[in-house]
């Protein structure tokens, strides 16, 4: 069974053909790049778009929002003209106050709701990115019974989750599993076929004392944000005593199923 990321920024790498082929050896070779913004969706569509272990996705991300009201006209455009583009996002709200480019909060909700109506047109899931935000989020979502998708490097306890599960929603597990009990107990806890693992690189890390720690047959490959894949489906898998082969079978088919490949 291959690998899928589904939640990694390529795009952002310094030497991401050099990554993938590592990553391929090491059996993950498969990702999903989240959009940003037009001038992004435009450069991983050249960069990306004949390459077929990669599918890429449109939205307008929290940090990098216009300063106008929104406008998904864009966004509306880019999909009609871009059958290849499977999912909406990365979408949301960071309510991170510290955050250099964190916008104000309503001028972020405003922007995640225009973004939720074009899913609920078009019924592509959405990829969501909430920091500290998860009650408006759900709050959003409610306006749109329709919309489906995976909430992006979760964070939060098993309540917090399961309020996303009977949403239907999918749960991205990230590095953070290495550093929050609760996360790692909500994934340990909500059904397999809800979860999906990514490594959101390079904005995340698996603290270096577990990369790759679980694999002791590591064939000494160079450091690569793209192989923390392997690290936190095995952490996950640990957790949940389940064995990882079955499910790194899981999550990829959920990847599959939610981007309808
Ligand atoms: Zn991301």
């Amino acid at each position: 069974m291959i690998g899928f990321d589904s939640h990694c920024h390529l795009d952002f790498l310094d030497d991401a053909p050099q990554c993938m082929a590592d990553a391929e050896t090491a059996g993950i070779a498969r990702w999903l790049i989240p959009g940003t913004g037009p001038d992004q969706w435009r450069q991983a569509h050249q960069r990306f778009g004949q390459d077929d272990r990669v599918l890429l996705a449109a939205g307008h991300h929290p940090w990098f929002l216009p300063d106008s009201a929104p406008d998904i006209q864009s966004l509306e455009s880019w999909l009609d003209q871009h059958s290849d583009s499977v999912a909406i996002g990365e979408i949301g709200l960071d309510f991170f106050r510290h955050h250099p480019r964190s916008a104000a909060a309503e001028h972020q909700f405003d922007w995640f709701m225009a973004q939720l109506a074009v899913s609920s047109e078009c019924l592509q899931p959405v990829i969501i990115h909430s920091v500290k935000a998860h009650d408006r989020i759900l709050q959003g979502l409610k306006r749109y019974p329709r919309v489906g998708g995976v909430v992006h490097g979760f964070v939060g306890p098993y309540a917090q989750a399961k309020a996303y599960l009977d949403r239907g929603f999918y749960l991205g597990a990230g590095s953070v599993v290495f550093q929050s009990a609760k996360t790692l107990d909500a994934f340990a806890r909500i059904p397999a076929e809800r979860i999906l693992v990514e490594t959101d690189a390079p904005d995340q890390h698996v603290p270096d004392q577990y990369r790759n720690a679980a694999d002791p047959s590591d064939t000494g490959l160079p450091d690569n944000a793209l192989l923390d894949w392997l690290s936190i489906l095995k952490r996950i898998a640990a957790a949940r005593q389940m064995d990882s082969a079955i499910l790194t079978e899981q999550v990829c088919q959920n990847a599959s199923s939610l981007f309808r490949l």
